[in-house]
């Protein structure tokens, strides 16, 4: 229907649309919120409306069965609202808490056939929710990682800090399959970023015809690719030429051009940061920092991933005072006890800028040379 005040009803209907009826009624006018235990949160208005939301956990890619499922539960217990959040949380609304233990109970009575939940419930307060992560293999060009199977084997290892709120504050972790990092890496307490650590191959057959060459060359940020000629199948053919010690693997030139692939089995990986937040309680946001340069590729469960991330949230857990963030506990402790802490090495890939002792910088990219 055509709404008030819109110039045209071409694109999305309004938001508020599709807001449940009593969301609609308090727009704006809500006094506080609580959590009332894990993956429960109340909201109250000044009216006295109450609105109570239970937070599921979600695989983000999911199948059109698993979002009609989600959509039942949805028509079943709540008028047929459902929302996502930007962290892919699945949350559904009731408006009085008598609704809510029949809306768990179904949710927790739903598995997959080999048992495991398929919508678990947590994810609020001091917990880790659903990890912000992006395409990987299936969906994108460039990545150097996979996205959903990393987040799949974490958030397996981490499922009881997901269910419950132990520990010292909220844990944002984030996912990205290569540093164009459309995750939230630069600003979460743990990231893994995919990372190239081989230049492009050049596929010199095509890529005069796919590819803008002045695009290619413009597009590297170390000035490492120049337009070149060559000898193909008896002809010349106009191509690049790429300066090896030059290219940091970072791939800009691969997004401009399908003929300079670098993805390669033995050098992708993954780096780890840390330390990063856009909350400015205790101190101000933060960027994450690189603590783990490079580990392997190890499909399908990333064994090394996974104990490296588990031994940064095991030390975490332990030391950090109540309400601190991996950053400000890393900062308080002092930077170099944090790798005594958590075990992880020290090496030379964590320093961005060697080229004068004054001005030694913690690398916080992952556009780096091997
Ligand atoms: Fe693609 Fe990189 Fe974004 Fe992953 S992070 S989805 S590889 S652009
Ligand atoms: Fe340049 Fe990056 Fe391409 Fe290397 S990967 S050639 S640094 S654009």
């Amino acid at each position: 229907k055509p709404m008030e005040g819109r110039i045209s009803d071409i694109g999305p209907r309004h938001y508020t649309d599709f807001l449940p009826p009593v969301i609609q009624k308090n727009y704006g006018k809500w006094l506080y919120h609580e959590i009332i235990e894990p993956g429960v949160l109340m909201h109250k208005a000044e009216s006295g409306d109450e609105v109570y939301t239970v937070r599921v956990g979600s695989a983000r890619l999911v199948s059109v069965g698993l979002i009609r499922e989600i959509c039942d539960i949805a028509d079943k217990h709540c008028g047929g609202h459902v929302r996502w959040t930007t962290r892919n949380n699945v949350e559904f609304m009731v408006d009085s808490k008598d609704k809510v233990g029949p809306l768990k109970d179904d949710l927790m009575s739903r598995k997959f056939a080999g048992g495991s939940y398929k919508f678990p419930i947590g994810g609020t307060g001091a917990s880790v929710p659903n990890i912000v992560h992006t395409q990987g293999w299936v969906h994108c060009h460039t990545p150097a990682t996979d996205a959903s199977g990393p987040v799949k084997v974490i958030m397996d290892e981490l499922f009881k800090e997901f269910q419950s709120m132990e520990l010292p504050a909220p844990m944002r972790l984030a996912v990205a399959c290569c540093l164009n990092m459309c995750g939230a890496c630069h600003c979460s307490d743990i990231a893994v970023v995919g990372i190239h650590r081989k230049p492009p191959l050049i596929d010199h057959e095509v890529l005069e015809n796919i590819c803008e060459i002045p695009l290619a060359v413009a597009a590297c940020p170390t000035a490492a690719i120049r337009p070149s000629k060559t000898e193909f199948e008896g002809k010349e053919v106009k191509t690049v030429a790429i300066k090896e010690e030059r290219c940091m693997f970072c791939g800009n030139c691969y997004t401009m051009c399908a003929a300079l692939p670098l993805a390669d089995a033995e050098g992708d990986g993954c780096a780890i940061m840390v330390g990063g937040k856009v909350s400015n309680r205790i101190s101000n946001p933060k960027f994450s920092k690189v603590v783990v340069a490079y580990v392997p590729n190890e499909p399908p469960r990333w064994p090394s991933l996974v104990k490296t991330i588990r031994q940064i949230v095991d030390a975490y857990k332990k030391g950090a005072n109540k309400y601190e963030r991996v950053g400000d506990w890393a900062e308080r402790i002092g930077w170099e006890r944090f790798f005594d802490v958590t075990g992880l090495e020290f090496s030379k890939h964590l320093i961005d800028d060697f080229r004068d002792p004054a001005y030694y910088t913690w690398r916080q990219t992952t556009n780096f040379k091997w």
